[in-house]
């Protein structure tokens, strides 16, 4: 990236390159107000403004470092006197002045040009919806530098002031109501929008278009009006939302005891998003259209929760992240961890029927998988370069930071927590907060140790393996031991040490106790004191809620699988499930009992444990002998099958919506991994039907059933989907279409698939997945490489790379499921000099090939037992 500096001094550009900053802006010169003056008109590639800074100087200087990124400035003036433009690297501009300015108060005046991107997310960037142009912002972390010549970073929170020359035939939203809009020549007006609250740049967000607006209530103690913003002609697609946006709103107002923030709340559909799903600028969040709307005919189960927890996680963030903002990206956990953990808490109480908190156990092991890696990041990672800041959006920033709160929520107890996080929102309102900031606030006399303990989790890679001994000679009492876990193959060294809260719950005569300790040492005993004998049923992880793997001594485990399961909840069973799994990825157990226990619990009631049971036959997969494939697909269609058949493709009329949910992923599951061909006949006769009238599936088995017709249909499915993906506009049917045309597994079709990513006639937003199509099919995973590897220029060309979102840092993924040597040297030939061109690239290629060299060791260690397992199948 670069600036196009027009007035510049081409012989300082030596001297101005090597005192740029590096990374972050200097404090001496602190923005304290903006007012930015734009002109923005859809389907046009540039767009122009204006923009006036009030800063400060803490001591006199005669430049002044600002960001800006692929901006071409065209006169810029301090003070009303001219200044010099000079630019160095792509993120920074320097105004140079022929004299020193004072200490104290001075104005930017910047007047210049940008670019609207039309393939990316980054700043201003174009989006279409039924051939209509729109335009839509996207600034986290680092692409408000697009749009406006600013001090680009979360510590410079400042009220900003919003001006937008747009067409008459359009409608503009932005973060502060509209206050006037006066008539311009050529058929052109002027929006003025409030002043806002103080808002870092990243926050700041406008939209441009012919919208509907849909009118959804009122919320919160202030009857803050709430809308819904959609395309022309889509506003009945904002049903859902807005019949659920405002109660969102109002229990997480209540949670946090603290009102909403702002004046309003628009929810903003954006046709096609890439580097992002949602977004939580303050009073105007942006959906992916496909999450927000959705046709109320076709709607489904899925969508709608979906919606509900991206909304909760959005919303949440109007007071995490908005109100008060994390000071440096260091600490992007303090948003997006709490964020996630908010949303959980808020859909867990207002749809006690939806389990959400089972479903939720599956992001923590998700994020466990990547925290087992010697290159796993910690949830407060330090920033030393872009790279950093581009890696922070990760499953440990999210899912692990927000289990890591669940869990110092349950130790700390649930209200003496929410009265810390109310008075930290309290104390930093409309300011920047830090780690300590939070955990000082948090911290209770009862809980002193809090902070020291939470850190251990927050700077630290790694989870805690706990092994557990229960001991009854005396008063019963558990013998709790740490160290870290590592899979199979894993380079990592023992040496962290975690001050880990343990919560217990056993069976205390009559009824369940639970009891935490604080395991802060090597290992520790702790008697349970409401134990009156040995207790029948124990589980060393209650609920689920620590964030640590179990591991079961001196016949617990046993008990646990055994008889001692009826009495574990459900959160239990799939905890205590996974955790065998992961051990059995270590070493600690046996593949095949991990297998047996999927077995038992392969049809219990409650779909999450079933699921959990499935995860770990689909993870089996790879270590079975090409010779014992078809004794795998056996088991799993005597394992699974006569539920499957059970549930058929098709919902009847009184299934509730576990039994509908359920539906989607078993059946899917028996067809394609069981090899059930009877399955697999009726998704494609469906799948024709579908195509045809677009009638006879049920909307929360479209997906399921378009990609199990894809994944055993022919050429003839492949340009059918094809066909239809060139004619509909529809974003909820062209999302499943597209997803429909990676997971064919004829080698040739997989080949046309990837070279999707090149059609011209496709938004390559909407294509670039494609490029992955194979993977998951060992006949066909080599495919994207072997793409990659032939193509690489015209790759780079074609992908999204603009902004702080660089998609050239996914290409690594395509060595993910590579699982020996000679793939593994392939693997680093091609990448290891390549990925520094990346942003954020060298820790994927880092995670992969350390993904890779496990999967070896596993496959090496476990693949005899696994086939022992599968032989005695029959
Ligand atoms: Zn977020």
């Amino acid at each position: 990236m670069r600036i196009l500096a027009l007035a510049f001094l081409a012989s300082s550009a030596c001297l101005v390159a090597a005192d740029a900053p590096k990374l972050r802006l200097s404090a001496d010169i602190r923005p304290t107000r903006y007012a930015a003056d734009l002109t923005a008109v859809p389907a046009t590639a540039t767009f122009s403004g204006v923009v006036d800074i009030d800063v400060t100087l803490a001591r006199p200087a005669s430049l002044v470092w600002l960001n800006a990124n692929d901006l071409t400035i065209q006169q810029a003036a301090v003070n009303s006197r001219p200044a010099a433009v000079e630019s160095a690297g792509g993120d920074f501009v320097a105004l140079r002045l022929p004299a020193a300015l004072p200490a104290g108060p001075a104005k930017i005046h910047i007047v210049y040009q940008g670019k609207i991107s039309a393939n990316s997310s980054a700043g201003i960037f174009q989006g279409e919806d039924d051939g209509t142009p729109y335009l839509f912002t996207q600034f986290e972390a680092l692409d408000a530098r697009r749009t406006f010549p600013c001090f680009d970073q979360p510590d410079f929170k400042t009220p900003w002031q919003l001006t937008l020359h747009i067409r008459k035939t359009d409608k503009a939203v932005s973060n502060t109501p509209q206050v006037s809009e006066t008539d311009e020549p050529n058929g052109m007006k002027r929006v003025v929008f409030a002043e806002t609250k103080p808002l870092p740049s990243y926050l700041v967000a406008f939209a441009i278009g012919p919208f509907d607006v849909v009118d959804a209530g009122k919320t919160g103690r202030n009857h803050v009006p709430v809308r819904i913003i959609t395309p022309r002609g889509k506003a009945s697609q904002a049903e859902y939302a807005a019949q659920v946006t405002a109660t969102i709103v109002q229990r997480l107002e209540d949670y946090f005891g603290v009102p909403y923030p702002y004046e309003k709340l628009d929810e903003v559909a954006v046709p096609l998003t890439f580097s992002f799903g949602a977004m939580e600028n303050a009073g105007m969040v942006t959906y992916g259209q496909t999450i927000l709307l959705a046709d109320p005919a076709t709607d489904s189960i899925n969508r709608q929760r979906g919606y509900a927890s991206v909304a909760a996680h959005e919303l949440a963030h109007q007071w995490f992240g908005d109100l008060v903002t994390t000071a440096w990206w260091d600490d992007i956990w303090l948003n997006e961890a709490f964020a996630t953990w908010t949303s959980s808490k808020i859909l867990a109480e207002w749809q006690p029927d939806w389990n959400s908190r089972l479903s939720d156990l599956q992001s923590k092991f998700g994020a466990m998988g990547s925290d087992s890696l010697v290159t796993a990041r910690q949830i407060r990672q330090p920033i030393e370069a872009k790279d950093d800041i581009a890696n922070a959006f990760d499953g440990i920033t999210y899912e692990k930071g927000a289990a890591v709160i669940r869990m110092f929520e349950v130790w700390t107890g649930e209200r003496q927590f929410r009265a810390g996080v109310t008075a930290y929102l309290k104390r930093y309102a409309f300011r920047n907060a830090t780690a300590n900031d939070f955990l000082d606030s948090i911290a209770t006399a009862s809980k002193p140790q809090l902070a020291r303990a939470f850190k251990t989790f927050l700077e630290q890679p790694g989870i805690p393996e706990v092994s557990v001994e229960l001991k009854c000679t005396g008063q019963p009492r558990v013998a709790l031991s740490q160290k870290r876990y590592f899979p199979l193959g894993s380079t990592g060294s023992q040496g962290t040490q975690w001050q880990v809260p343990v919560c217990v719950r056993y069976q205390a005569g009559d009824s369940p106790a639970t009891e935490c300790f604080l395991l802060d040492k090597p290992s520790a005993e702790f008697p349970l004191k409401s134990a009156s004998s040995c207790p029948a049923g124990i589980s060393a992880n209650a609920s689920g809620t620590g964030y640590y793997i179990t591991s079961y001594q001196g016949g617990l485990l046993e008990k646990e699988l055994g008889d001692g399961s009826e009495w574990l909840n459900a959160a239990e069973r799939v905890t205590l499930l996974h955790d065998l799994k992961t051990l059995a990825d270590s070493g600690d157990a046996k593949e095949s009992a991990a297998l047996a226990a999927a077995r038992t619990f392969a049809n219990s009631k409650e779909r999450q444990l079933a699921a959990q049971a499935r995860e770990i036959v689909g993870g089996a997969r790879d270590l079975v002998p090409p010779a014992l494939r078809p004794n795998y697909a056996a088991f799993i269609r005597k394992t699974f099958g006569a539920r499957a058949a059970e549930l058929g493709w098709s919902a009847k009329p009184d299934d509730d919506a576990d039994t509908r949910l359920l539906r989607a992923s078993l059946v899917p599951f028996v067809a394609r991994e069981g090899r059930d061909t009877a399955l697999q006949a009726e998704a494609r006769r469906l799948a024709n039907g579908w195509l045809e009238n677009r009638t006879g599936v049920d909307p929360d088995m479209l997906r399921a059933v378009l990609l199990t017709a894809a994944f055993s249909g022919g050429q003839d499915l492949f340009d059918r989907l094809l066909a239809e993906l060139k004619k509909t506009q529809d974003r909820r049917e062209r999302g499943v279409i597209v997803a429909a045309l990676s997971s064919f597994r004829d080698p040739k079709i997989v080949q046309q698939a990837i070279e999707l990513l090149f059609a011209p006639q496709f938004d390559v937003r909407e294509t670039a997945g494609l490029m992955f199509s194979g993977l998951g099919d060992p006949q066909t995973q080599t495919l994207p490489f072997k793409f990659v590897k032939a193509h690489y220029d015209e790759v780079l060309k074609r992908l999204p790379r603009e902004g702080d979102f660089d998609a050239a840092a996914a290409l690594p993924f395509v060595g993910e499921p590579f699982c020996d040597e000679p793939s593994r040297l392939a693997f680093v030939e091609f990448f290891q000099d390549r990925v520094s061109h990346f942003l954020g690239g060298p820790r994927n290629y880092a995670q992969v090939l350390e993904g890779i060299r496990l999967c070896e060791a596993q496959r090496a260690a476990q693949s005899e037992d696994v086939a022992k397992f599968f032989a005695q199948q029959q």
